[in-house]
Protein backbone atom coordinates (compact mmCIF):
# COMPACT_ATOMS: atom_id res chain seq x y z
CA UNK A 1 0.00 0.00 0.00
CA UNK A 2 1.65 3.44 -1.24
CA UNK A 3 2.55 5.62 2.08
CA UNK A 4 0.35 8.47 3.04
CA UNK A 5 1.69 11.62 4.40
CA UNK A 6 2.56 11.63 8.33
CA UNK A 7 -0.21 11.82 10.19
CA UNK A 8 -1.26 11.48 13.48
CA UNK A 9 -4.36 9.12 12.54
CA UNK A 10 -5.25 6.92 9.58
CA UNK A 11 -7.77 7.68 6.79
CA UNK A 12 -10.84 5.16 6.22
CA UNK A 13 -13.30 6.31 3.70
CA UNK A 14 -16.60 4.55 3.26
CA UNK A 15 -17.95 5.71 -0.78
CA UNK A 16 -22.01 4.84 -0.98
CA UNK A 17 -24.71 4.77 2.25
CA UNK A 18 -25.66 1.41 1.09
CA UNK A 19 -27.12 -1.55 2.95
CA UNK A 20 -23.73 -2.91 3.36
CA UNK A 21 -22.68 0.34 5.05
CA UNK A 22 -25.53 0.68 7.05
CA UNK A 23 -24.13 -2.16 9.26
CA UNK A 24 -21.03 -0.59 9.62
CA UNK A 25 -22.03 3.19 10.85
CA UNK A 26 -24.17 1.29 13.39
CA UNK A 27 -21.00 -0.18 14.39
CA UNK A 28 -18.89 2.60 14.80
CA UNK A 29 -20.78 4.11 17.26
CA UNK A 30 -19.70 1.82 19.94
CA UNK A 31 -16.53 0.13 18.24
CA UNK A 32 -14.71 3.57 16.15
CA UNK A 33 -11.22 2.20 15.67
CA UNK A 34 -8.77 4.65 17.66
CA UNK A 35 -6.92 6.69 15.59
CA UNK A 36 -8.55 6.19 12.63
CA UNK A 37 -10.55 9.20 10.74
CA UNK A 38 -13.61 8.00 9.04
CA UNK A 39 -15.83 9.99 6.27
CA UNK A 40 -18.64 8.93 4.48
CA UNK A 41 -19.16 10.02 1.07
CA UNK A 42 -22.75 10.23 -0.11
CA UNK A 43 -24.66 12.37 -2.83
CA UNK A 44 -27.86 12.55 -0.60
CA UNK A 45 -28.09 12.85 2.93
CA UNK A 46 -30.84 9.98 3.09
CA UNK A 47 -30.64 6.17 1.59
CA UNK A 48 -34.14 5.38 0.28
CA UNK A 49 -34.84 1.62 1.50
CA UNK A 50 -35.42 0.40 -2.28
CA UNK A 51 -37.36 -2.40 -0.82
CA UNK A 52 -40.32 0.08 0.27
CA UNK A 53 -40.11 1.82 -2.80
CA UNK A 54 -42.65 0.43 -4.67
CA UNK A 55 -45.24 0.93 -1.47
CA UNK A 56 -44.17 4.30 -1.71
CA UNK A 57 -45.59 4.42 -5.42
CA UNK A 58 -48.63 2.34 -4.30
CA UNK A 59 -49.37 4.77 -1.67
CA UNK A 60 -48.96 2.44 1.50
CA UNK A 61 -45.85 4.36 2.66
CA UNK A 62 -44.48 8.27 3.24
CA UNK A 63 -41.12 8.78 2.05
CA UNK A 64 -40.26 8.91 5.76
CA UNK A 65 -40.81 5.54 6.00
CA UNK A 66 -38.61 4.28 4.08
CA UNK A 67 -35.78 6.91 4.52
CA UNK A 68 -32.92 6.19 6.45
CA UNK A 69 -30.54 9.47 7.39
CA UNK A 70 -27.59 8.81 6.60
CA UNK A 71 -25.89 12.28 7.91
CA UNK A 72 -27.98 11.33 11.50
CA UNK A 73 -26.17 7.67 11.18
CA UNK A 74 -23.18 9.68 11.00
CA UNK A 75 -23.36 12.53 13.41
CA UNK A 76 -24.33 9.72 15.81
CA UNK A 77 -21.25 7.58 15.19
CA UNK A 78 -19.21 10.22 15.94
CA UNK A 79 -17.39 10.43 11.75
CA UNK A 80 -17.46 13.37 8.99
CA UNK A 81 -20.15 12.93 6.21
CA UNK A 82 -19.47 14.44 3.11
CA UNK A 83 -22.34 15.15 0.64
CA UNK A 84 -20.84 14.42 -2.85
CA UNK A 85 -20.11 11.81 -4.89
CA UNK A 86 -17.16 9.87 -5.76
CA UNK A 87 -16.11 9.97 -9.56
CA UNK A 88 -12.71 8.77 -9.70
CA UNK A 89 -10.33 6.73 -7.93
CA UNK A 90 -6.46 6.85 -7.77
CA UNK A 91 -5.36 4.05 -6.49
CA UNK A 92 -1.41 5.04 -6.48
CA UNK A 93 -2.13 8.31 -4.65
CA UNK A 94 -4.79 6.40 -2.17
CA UNK A 95 -7.10 8.98 -2.96
CA UNK A 96 -10.78 9.76 -4.31
CA UNK A 97 -11.91 12.52 -6.47
CA UNK A 98 -14.97 13.54 -5.44
CA UNK A 99 -18.21 15.74 -7.23
CA UNK A 100 -17.44 18.78 -5.06
CA UNK A 101 -13.53 18.97 -6.50
CA UNK A 102 -12.33 17.93 -3.02
CA UNK A 103 -9.85 14.93 -3.25
CA UNK A 104 -9.87 12.50 -0.09
CA UNK A 105 -7.69 10.39 1.09
CA UNK A 106 -7.80 7.13 2.57
CA UNK A 107 -5.46 4.21 3.87
CA UNK A 108 -8.48 2.11 3.77
CA UNK A 109 -11.57 2.83 0.95
CA UNK A 110 -14.57 0.67 0.99
CA UNK A 111 -17.18 0.91 -1.42
CA UNK A 112 -21.02 0.04 -1.46
CA UNK A 113 -22.21 2.69 -4.03
CA UNK A 114 -24.67 -0.01 -5.44
CA UNK A 115 -25.44 -0.44 -9.28
CA UNK A 116 -25.88 1.89 -12.06
CA UNK A 117 -29.12 1.88 -14.00
CA UNK A 118 -28.50 -0.69 -17.08
CA UNK A 119 -29.16 2.06 -19.95
CA UNK A 120 -26.22 1.69 -22.10
CA UNK A 121 -28.45 -0.61 -24.89
CA UNK A 122 -30.77 1.50 -24.57
CA UNK A 123 -30.56 4.98 -26.33
CA UNK A 124 -33.38 7.77 -25.42
CA UNK A 125 -34.23 5.87 -22.41
CA UNK A 126 -33.02 9.22 -19.45
CA UNK A 127 -34.78 11.65 -22.20
CA UNK A 128 -37.87 10.03 -22.98
CA UNK A 129 -38.60 7.56 -19.87
CA UNK A 130 -37.91 7.52 -16.18
CA UNK A 131 -35.67 4.74 -14.97
CA UNK A 132 -36.12 3.69 -11.36
CA UNK A 133 -32.29 4.24 -10.45
CA UNK A 134 -30.70 6.25 -9.42
CA UNK A 135 -33.75 6.60 -6.63
CA UNK A 136 -33.77 10.39 -5.49
CA UNK A 137 -34.55 10.97 -9.62
CA UNK A 138 -37.54 8.60 -9.54
CA UNK A 139 -38.53 10.09 -6.13
CA UNK A 140 -38.54 13.39 -8.29
CA UNK A 141 -39.83 12.03 -11.63
CA UNK A 142 -42.50 9.75 -10.52
CA UNK A 143 -45.15 12.99 -8.94
CA UNK A 144 -45.13 14.13 -12.68
CA UNK A 145 -46.10 10.92 -14.06
CA UNK A 146 -49.45 10.78 -11.86
CA UNK A 147 -49.88 14.55 -12.28
CA UNK A 148 -49.78 13.79 -16.34
CA UNK A 149 -52.28 11.12 -15.83
CA UNK A 150 -54.59 13.04 -13.53
CA UNK A 151 -55.03 15.93 -16.88
CA UNK A 152 -55.39 13.12 -19.17
CA UNK A 153 -58.44 12.45 -20.75
CA UNK A 154 -58.86 9.14 -22.36
CA UNK A 155 -56.42 5.69 -21.67
CA UNK A 156 -53.08 6.71 -20.58
CA UNK A 157 -51.00 4.00 -21.20
CA UNK A 158 -47.58 3.34 -18.84
CA UNK A 159 -45.35 0.93 -19.83
CA UNK A 160 -42.88 -0.37 -17.24
CA UNK A 161 -39.91 -1.80 -18.99
CA UNK A 162 -37.73 -4.83 -17.24
CA UNK A 163 -39.19 -8.77 -16.49
CA UNK A 164 -37.86 -8.51 -12.68
CA UNK A 165 -39.00 -8.55 -9.44
CA UNK A 166 -38.94 -4.77 -9.15
CA UNK A 167 -40.36 -4.31 -12.13
CA UNK A 168 -43.12 -6.57 -11.78
CA UNK A 169 -43.46 -4.64 -7.77
CA UNK A 170 -43.74 -1.32 -9.78
CA UNK A 171 -46.37 -2.43 -12.42
CA UNK A 172 -48.77 -3.55 -9.70
CA UNK A 173 -48.34 -0.61 -7.46
CA UNK A 174 -48.63 1.87 -10.38
CA UNK A 175 -52.06 -0.04 -10.73
CA UNK A 176 -53.03 0.15 -7.00
CA UNK A 177 -52.12 3.72 -7.29
CA UNK A 178 -54.05 4.24 -10.09
CA UNK A 179 -57.09 3.00 -8.68
CA UNK A 180 -56.65 4.28 -5.03
CA UNK A 181 -56.55 8.02 -7.85
CA UNK A 182 -59.64 7.26 -9.63
CA UNK A 183 -57.78 6.83 -12.48
CA UNK A 184 -59.87 3.93 -14.08
CA UNK A 185 -58.11 4.89 -17.36
CA UNK A 186 -54.70 4.33 -16.80
CA UNK A 187 -53.58 0.80 -18.65
CA UNK A 188 -50.12 -1.11 -17.14
CA UNK A 189 -47.81 -3.04 -19.32
CA UNK A 190 -45.12 -5.01 -17.90
CA UNK A 191 -42.82 -5.31 -20.95
CA UNK A 192 -39.62 -7.74 -20.88
CA UNK A 193 -37.00 -9.54 -22.87
CA UNK A 194 -37.55 -13.21 -20.98
CA UNK A 195 -40.87 -14.97 -21.96
CA UNK A 196 -42.18 -14.19 -18.76
CA UNK A 197 -42.27 -12.64 -15.84
CA UNK A 198 -39.39 -13.09 -12.84
CA UNK A 199 -37.83 -15.50 -15.31
CA UNK A 200 -34.68 -16.80 -12.71
CA UNK A 201 -37.12 -17.51 -9.88
CA UNK A 202 -39.54 -21.19 -9.50
CA UNK A 203 -41.77 -21.69 -12.21
CA UNK A 204 -44.64 -21.01 -9.74
CA UNK A 205 -43.52 -17.41 -8.82
CA UNK A 206 -43.98 -16.43 -12.63
CA UNK A 207 -46.97 -18.22 -12.90
CA UNK A 208 -48.38 -15.86 -10.04
CA UNK A 209 -47.36 -12.67 -11.06
CA UNK A 210 -48.36 -13.85 -14.60
CA UNK A 211 -51.90 -14.60 -13.00
CA UNK A 212 -52.29 -11.61 -11.32
CA UNK A 213 -51.11 -9.58 -14.25
CA UNK A 214 -54.19 -10.56 -16.14
CA UNK A 215 -56.86 -10.08 -13.23
CA UNK A 216 -56.04 -6.81 -13.08
CA UNK A 217 -56.18 -6.24 -15.96
CA UNK A 218 -52.43 -5.41 -16.94
CA UNK A 219 -50.76 -6.51 -19.94
CA UNK A 220 -47.65 -8.66 -20.26
CA UNK A 221 -45.30 -8.58 -23.52
CA UNK A 222 -42.57 -10.98 -23.18
CA UNK A 223 -39.60 -11.60 -25.50
CA UNK A 224 -39.84 -8.16 -26.57
CA UNK A 225 -35.98 -6.80 -25.96
CA UNK A 226 -36.18 -3.07 -26.06
CA UNK A 227 -33.67 -0.92 -28.29
CA UNK A 228 -34.93 2.71 -28.27
CA UNK A 229 -37.18 4.68 -26.09
CA UNK A 230 -38.66 7.55 -28.36
CA UNK A 231 -40.84 10.38 -27.37
CA UNK A 232 -44.14 8.23 -27.07
CA UNK A 233 -42.45 4.83 -28.51
CA UNK A 234 -40.65 2.12 -27.76
CA UNK A 235 -38.58 0.16 -30.28
CA UNK A 236 -37.78 -3.45 -29.96
CA UNK A 237 -35.30 -5.55 -31.26
CA UNK A 238 -37.77 -7.80 -33.76
CA UNK A 239 -41.41 -6.85 -32.91
CA UNK A 240 -43.78 -3.87 -33.40
CA UNK A 241 -43.18 -0.43 -30.89
CA UNK A 242 -45.34 -0.16 -28.46
CA UNK A 243 -46.91 3.41 -27.65
CA UNK A 244 -46.95 5.04 -24.41
CA UNK A 245 -48.31 8.16 -22.11
CA UNK A 246 -45.24 7.09 -19.49
CA UNK A 247 -42.41 4.93 -19.48
CA UNK A 248 -40.30 3.88 -16.73
CA UNK A 249 -37.26 1.71 -16.86
CA UNK A 250 -36.25 -0.89 -14.62
CA UNK A 251 -33.91 -3.52 -16.14
CA UNK A 252 -31.24 -4.59 -13.78
CA UNK A 253 -28.14 -3.86 -12.78
CA UNK A 254 -24.64 -2.26 -14.38
CA UNK A 255 -21.02 -2.01 -12.86
CA UNK A 256 -20.23 1.89 -12.49
CA UNK A 257 -17.22 2.74 -14.70
CA UNK A 258 -14.97 4.37 -11.96
CA UNK A 259 -13.85 1.25 -10.34
CA UNK A 260 -12.44 -0.68 -13.31
CA UNK A 261 -10.80 2.97 -15.12
CA UNK A 262 -8.88 2.99 -11.50
CA UNK A 263 -7.21 -0.14 -12.04
CA UNK A 264 -8.93 -2.39 -9.76
CA UNK A 265 -9.66 -5.60 -10.90
CA UNK A 266 -13.11 -6.85 -12.06
CA UNK A 267 -15.58 -8.99 -13.56
CA UNK A 268 -16.31 -8.71 -17.08
CA UNK A 269 -19.23 -6.36 -16.43
CA UNK A 270 -17.30 -4.26 -14.27
CA UNK A 271 -18.14 -4.98 -10.96
CA UNK A 272 -15.00 -4.96 -8.39
CA UNK A 273 -13.85 -8.45 -7.87
CA UNK A 274 -13.69 -9.43 -4.00
CA UNK A 275 -12.52 -11.99 -1.74
CA UNK A 276 -14.12 -14.00 0.62
CA UNK A 277 -13.27 -11.37 3.17
CA UNK A 278 -15.30 -8.58 0.74
CA UNK A 279 -11.66 -7.29 -0.19
CA UNK A 280 -10.64 -6.41 -3.60
CA UNK A 281 -8.29 -9.42 -5.04
CA UNK A 282 -5.94 -6.93 -6.81
CA UNK A 283 -5.78 -4.22 -3.94
CA UNK A 284 -6.43 -5.12 -0.69
CA UNK A 285 -6.74 -1.11 0.52
CA UNK A 286 -9.96 -1.63 -0.84
CA UNK A 287 -12.97 -3.35 0.35
CA UNK A 288 -16.63 -3.94 -1.16
CA UNK A 289 -19.82 -5.04 -1.02
CA UNK A 290 -23.55 -4.93 -2.12
CA UNK A 291 -24.23 -4.68 -6.10
CA UNK A 292 -21.16 -2.74 -6.67
CA UNK A 293 -18.70 -6.54 -5.71
CA UNK A 294 -18.35 -9.44 -7.75
CA UNK A 295 -18.31 -12.06 -5.58
CA UNK A 296 -16.47 -15.12 -5.64
CA UNK A 297 -19.86 -16.87 -4.74
CA UNK A 298 -21.77 -15.36 -7.26
CA UNK A 299 -25.41 -14.22 -5.98
CA UNK A 300 -27.92 -12.62 -7.51
CA UNK A 301 -27.53 -8.79 -7.19
CA UNK A 302 -30.34 -7.88 -4.52
CA UNK A 303 -30.72 -6.42 -1.54
CA UNK A 304 -31.31 -9.65 0.61
CA UNK A 305 -27.35 -10.17 -0.27
CA UNK A 306 -25.96 -7.03 0.41
CA UNK A 307 -27.76 -6.83 3.67
CA UNK A 308 -26.58 -9.77 4.39
CA UNK A 309 -22.73 -8.99 3.34
CA UNK A 310 -22.72 -6.55 6.02
CA UNK A 311 -21.99 -7.71 9.23
CA UNK A 312 -19.29 -9.51 7.30
CA UNK A 313 -18.13 -6.26 5.86
CA UNK A 314 -18.34 -3.79 8.97
CA UNK A 315 -16.46 -6.92 11.04
CA UNK A 316 -13.81 -6.98 8.55
CA UNK A 317 -13.15 -3.10 8.12
CA UNK A 318 -12.94 -3.07 11.82
CA UNK A 319 -10.68 -5.67 12.37
CA UNK A 320 -7.90 -4.22 9.33
CA UNK A 321 -8.44 -0.79 11.12
CA UNK A 322 -7.26 -2.71 14.34
CA UNK A 323 -4.94 -4.85 12.59
CA UNK A 324 -6.89 -7.80 13.48
CA UNK A 325 -6.80 -11.39 11.05
CA UNK A 326 -10.21 -10.92 8.47
CA UNK A 327 -12.94 -13.21 8.51
CA UNK A 328 -14.48 -15.35 5.07
CA UNK A 329 -17.62 -14.94 4.29
CA UNK A 330 -19.77 -17.47 2.01
CA UNK A 331 -22.84 -16.26 1.40
CA UNK A 332 -25.93 -18.10 1.93
CA UNK A 333 -27.28 -20.39 -1.31
CA UNK A 334 -30.90 -19.42 -1.66
CA UNK A 335 -32.41 -16.11 -0.19
CA UNK A 336 -35.92 -15.38 0.88
CA UNK A 337 -37.97 -12.85 -1.74
CA UNK A 338 -40.96 -11.16 -0.60
CA UNK A 339 -42.81 -9.53 -4.14
CA UNK A 340 -45.56 -6.75 -2.84
CA UNK A 341 -48.32 -7.59 -5.56
CA UNK A 342 -49.99 -3.91 -3.80
CA UNK A 343 -52.98 -5.60 -3.49
CA UNK A 344 -52.50 -6.31 0.26
CA UNK A 345 -50.73 -9.31 -0.74
CA UNK A 346 -47.40 -10.60 -1.60
CA UNK A 347 -45.32 -13.71 -3.37
CA UNK A 348 -42.73 -15.72 -0.84
CA UNK A 349 -40.23 -16.88 -2.82
CA UNK A 350 -37.63 -19.50 -1.77
CA UNK A 351 -35.72 -21.51 -4.20
CA UNK A 352 -38.24 -23.44 -5.75
CA UNK A 353 -40.82 -22.99 -2.97
CA UNK A 354 -43.58 -20.35 -3.68
CA UNK A 355 -46.30 -19.29 -1.21
CA UNK A 356 -49.03 -15.85 -2.08
CA UNK A 357 -51.32 -14.17 0.61
CA UNK A 358 -52.49 -11.73 2.79
CA UNK A 359 -49.56 -13.34 5.36
CA UNK A 360 -47.08 -12.82 2.94
CA UNK A 361 -47.56 -8.99 2.88
CA UNK A 362 -47.77 -8.64 6.54
CA UNK A 363 -44.55 -10.25 6.83
CA UNK A 364 -42.79 -8.28 3.92
CA UNK A 365 -44.36 -5.36 5.39
CA UNK A 366 -43.12 -5.91 9.30
CA UNK A 367 -39.58 -6.96 7.90
CA UNK A 368 -39.24 -3.75 5.76
CA UNK A 369 -40.44 -1.34 8.21
CA UNK A 370 -38.44 -2.97 10.81
CA UNK A 371 -35.35 -3.02 9.04
CA UNK A 372 -35.45 0.81 8.44
CA UNK A 373 -36.15 1.59 12.07
CA UNK A 374 -33.24 0.09 13.14
CA UNK A 375 -31.15 2.61 11.58
CA UNK A 376 -33.66 5.55 12.18
CA UNK A 377 -33.21 5.27 15.96
C1 LIG B 1 -37.85 -0.77 -6.92
C2 LIG B 1 -36.85 -1.73 -6.37
C3 LIG B 1 -37.26 -2.70 -5.45
C4 LIG B 1 -36.35 -3.63 -4.97
N1 LIG B 1 -36.78 -4.56 -4.07
C5 LIG B 1 -35.92 -5.47 -3.59
C6 LIG B 1 -36.35 -6.44 -2.64
O1 LIG B 1 -37.52 -6.46 -2.23
N2 LIG B 1 -35.44 -7.35 -2.21
C7 LIG B 1 -34.13 -7.35 -2.65
O2 LIG B 1 -33.36 -8.20 -2.23
N3 LIG B 1 -33.70 -6.44 -3.55
C8 LIG B 1 -34.55 -5.50 -4.03
N4 LIG B 1 -34.11 -4.57 -4.94
C9 LIG B 1 -32.69 -4.57 -5.33
C10 LIG B 1 -31.91 -3.75 -4.33
O3 LIG B 1 -32.36 -2.42 -4.39
C11 LIG B 1 -30.42 -3.71 -4.62
O4 LIG B 1 -29.93 -5.00 -4.87
C12 LIG B 1 -29.72 -3.09 -3.41
O5 LIG B 1 -30.14 -1.76 -3.24
C13 LIG B 1 -28.21 -3.10 -3.53
O6 LIG B 1 -27.71 -2.55 -2.35
P1 LIG B 1 -26.32 -1.81 -2.31
O7 LIG B 1 -25.96 -1.69 -0.89
O8 LIG B 1 -25.37 -2.52 -3.20
O9 LIG B 1 -26.56 -0.39 -2.97
P2 LIG B 1 -27.68 0.70 -2.86
O10 LIG B 1 -28.79 0.28 -1.99
O11 LIG B 1 -28.01 1.08 -4.26
O12 LIG B 1 -26.95 1.93 -2.16
C14 LIG B 1 -25.90 2.58 -2.79
C15 LIG B 1 -25.72 3.96 -2.20
O13 LIG B 1 -24.55 4.54 -2.74
C16 LIG B 1 -24.83 5.86 -3.21
N5 LIG B 1 -23.93 6.14 -4.33
C17 LIG B 1 -24.12 5.82 -5.63
N6 LIG B 1 -23.08 6.25 -6.36
C18 LIG B 1 -22.21 6.84 -5.51
C19 LIG B 1 -20.95 7.46 -5.68
N7 LIG B 1 -20.37 7.54 -6.88
N8 LIG B 1 -20.34 7.98 -4.59
C20 LIG B 1 -20.91 7.88 -3.37
N9 LIG B 1 -22.10 7.30 -3.16
C21 LIG B 1 -22.75 6.77 -4.21
C22 LIG B 1 -26.29 5.84 -3.58
O14 LIG B 1 -26.84 7.14 -3.55
C23 LIG B 1 -26.86 4.92 -2.50
O15 LIG B 1 -27.16 5.66 -1.35
C24 LIG B 1 -35.00 -3.62 -5.43
C25 LIG B 1 -34.59 -2.65 -6.36
C26 LIG B 1 -35.49 -1.72 -6.81
C27 LIG B 1 -35.03 -0.69 -7.82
Amino acid sequence: MPALPNTPFKRLLLLGGGHAHLNLLRRLRSEAPKSWQVTLVSPHSRQIYSGMLPGWVAGHYALDDCAISLAGLCERAGIAFAQTAAIELDLARSEVLCADGERRRFDFVSIDTGPEPALADLPGATEHALPVRPIEGFIKGWPEVMRRWKGHTGPFEVAVVGSGAAAAELAFAIRARASREGASDVRISLVGRDAEPLAGTAASVSRRVMRLLQTRGMHWRGNSTAVQILAGWIRFERCAVLPFDACLIATGAAAPHWPRAAGLSTDAAGFIRVDRTLRSVSHPQVFAAGDVAAHVDPRPKSGVFAVRAGAALAGNILAACNGAALTEWRPQRRALYLVSTADGRAIASWGALSASGRWVWLWKDWIDRGYVRRYQE
